[in-house]
């Protein structure tokens, strides 16, 4: 995993696992609130989450506030399977896995918590295409379990 501070965001990319040292990566200087921008990250095994939620329940536990931003398919598979992934933070925006059935193209776009509030995903265009006959690739219901936590 990398970790780039840039303004008052944690950029955190790549993968998160037994190798992955938190405390040698992050640096100590957070903003507070901290948004972690999380659209880099690909995958986070189980050891990989157990770090996770060891390392920010401390800092949350002497104050910092977490706002999540961008959260990549790989961690929002994670806010749905895991309870205390979130430490106590607040999404702001994730990746869904969308498919056009128009053209068939894949793509991954970010939507804010506000527009899926009622548990559904908004009107959105296929970027290749245009058309706007396109689904989450997953089932939503579940994909969005999150919401309701
Ligand atoms: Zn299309």
């Amino acid at each position: 995993m990398q970790a780039t501070l840039n303004g008052n965001e944690l950029v955190l990319n790549g993968e998160i696992n037994e190798n992955t040292n938190f405390e040698g990566t992050i640096p100590n200087n957070l903003p507070n609130p901290c948004i972690l921008n999380l659209s880099g990250i690909q995958k986070i095994n189980s050891t990989g989450v157990k770090f996770w939620i060891g390392y920010w329940e401390k800092q949350v536990a002497s104050g910092l506030k977490l706002q999540f931003k961008d959260a990549s398919t790989a961690i929002v598979e994670q806010f749905n399977m895991v309870k205390s992934f979130l430490c106590g933070g607040d999404i702001i925006s994730f990746a869904a896995p969308f498919i056009c059935n128009g053209c068939n193209s894949e793509w991954s776009p970010i939507f804010e918590v506000k527009d899926v509030k009622d548990g559904s995903f908004p009107k959105i265009k296929c970027p290749k295409c245009g058309s706007d006959e396109n689904e989450i690739d997953e089932i939503e219901e579940e994909y969005l379990a999150f919401l309701t936590r």
